[in-house]
């Protein structure tokens, strides 16, 4: 079967209930099917859907982000840094310019150790998406080269 690309609005809740996206702003989230662009446990419980199907979904953390990892949370010398860059509590940035490699936040700043955290946010989290499908169309032949969606309307989409 012709690979497909969904689209669909989404509000997110951790565990206790707490809203913490909502896709109502920036619009629905497209998705190449099969290409990891979703969480695994998103994603597998999306394809059953059709066109303006409605679905709670849970996803175990172990589905989502991953377990939290403690060998991401690493402590550096202060020094290591620019000079004269001034850190603080919740800077975040990559370590280096590949941008598959995780994004650290600064977490603890003492005696000129910088503790960072290289897990993603939601790691550890058990999640809940409550998800309303509003597009279902056949994957373009450049979505398929490039292995992810192009959005709403592939043929005005540009990359930066
Ligand atoms: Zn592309």
């Amino acid at each position: 079967m012709a690979k497909r690309v969904i689209g669909f609005h989404y509000k997110l809740f951790d565990s206790k209930g707490q809203l913490l996206e909502n896709s109502e702003q920036q619009g629905p989230l497209y998705f190449l099917e099969g290409h990891g662009q979703i969480i695994p446990g998103l994603e597998s419980a999306v394809i059953g859907m059709n066109i303006g199907d409605t679905k709670k979904i849970d996803v175990k953390s172990k589905d989502a982000y991953g377990e939290i990892r403690a060998d991401l949370v690493i402590e550096v010398s202060e020094d290591q840094f620019p000079k004269g860059k001034q850190l603080k509590i919740g800077d975040q940035f990559q370590v280096d310019q590949n941008h598959n490699s995780p994004v650290f936040i600064v977490k603890n700043l003492t005696n000129g150790k910088v503790t960072l955290d290289g897990n993603h946010p939601m790691a550890g989290k058990d999640l809940t998406f409550d998800v309303k499908i509003s597009a279902i169309r056949p994957a373009t032949a450049e979505e398929i080269a490039h292995g992810h969606a192009h959005g709403e309307d592939p043929a005005h989409f540009h990359h930066d």
